[in-house]
């Protein structure tokens, strides 16, 4: 099944209903034609009625979302973001297809290592040879605008990303802070984020009782 599109090189090939722990979402499969990569949406509600959309756009990490890895957040907080969608009753998680913040899984792993030698996510980036966020997010404006969306209510503590997203069309009109999946595995590498890469930490919801607070 092909349904239209507006965009020639991202195009939405296939909807099904997704019921999931927290409620029942719609899954819209979409293909990149330049990069061959699989995008995914998961939308719940009425979305294209023009009012803003509780949006949260996540990054593929296969260790956080899939083996319940503790080395960052990714995983509480995809769980978080289809969690406040479903509360609403309303909103699209896009799901892309960039794992380790684009630099890919193997890279990914490397990195890992050397972090376990001591080096904080950055600095294992640069020896690397990599960028430290390769991710890029065009591909959002086109999945957005197939959905009928043009204005989020972004659920990130990332300044980056409604910076990427603004500079794309789409209107931000509010950010929403999301501080879930501290522990004591990832503070460090969560404190390199707020310290080398912009991050936003206004609150923190702990979610991990174990951990020491800052
Ligand atoms: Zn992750």
């Amino acid at each position: 099944m092909t349904l239209p599109s507006t965009d020639a090189k991202l195009n939405l090939h296939a909807v099904c209903r997704l019921p999931t722990t927290w409620g029942e979402f719609q899954l819209h499969g979409f293909i990149d034609d330049d990069t061959g990569r699989e995008h995914v949406a998961l939308t719940m509600g009425h979305i294209a009625d023009g009012a803003p959309v509780l949006t949260r756009v996540h990054s593929e990490c296969l260790t956080g979302d899939g083996f319940f890895s503790r080395r960052c957040d990714c995983g509480p907080q995809l769980a978080a973001g289809m969690q406040a969608i479903a509360a609403e009753g309303r909103g699209v998680l896009l799901y892309l297809r960039q794992e380790g913040r684009g630099i890919g899984l193997f890279n990914k792993i490397r990195a890992y290592a050397l972090q376990d030698q001591g080096a904080d996510t950055v600095d294992a980036n640069r020896m690397l040879g990599l960028p430290d966020d390769m991710r890029e997010y065009t591909m959002v404006h086109t999945m957005l605008g197939l959905l009928g969306v043009s204005t989020v209510r972004l659920i990130t503590n990332n300044p980056a990303k409604i910076e990427a997203l603004r500079r794309l069309g789409i209107i931000v009109s509010e950010r929403i802070a999301l501080h879930v999946g501290r522990n004591t595995d990832n503070a460090r590498y969560l404190d390199t984020k707020m310290r080398r890469m912009g991050h936003l930490a206004d609150q923190h919801l702990e979610s991990d009782p174990a951990v020491a607070p800052l």
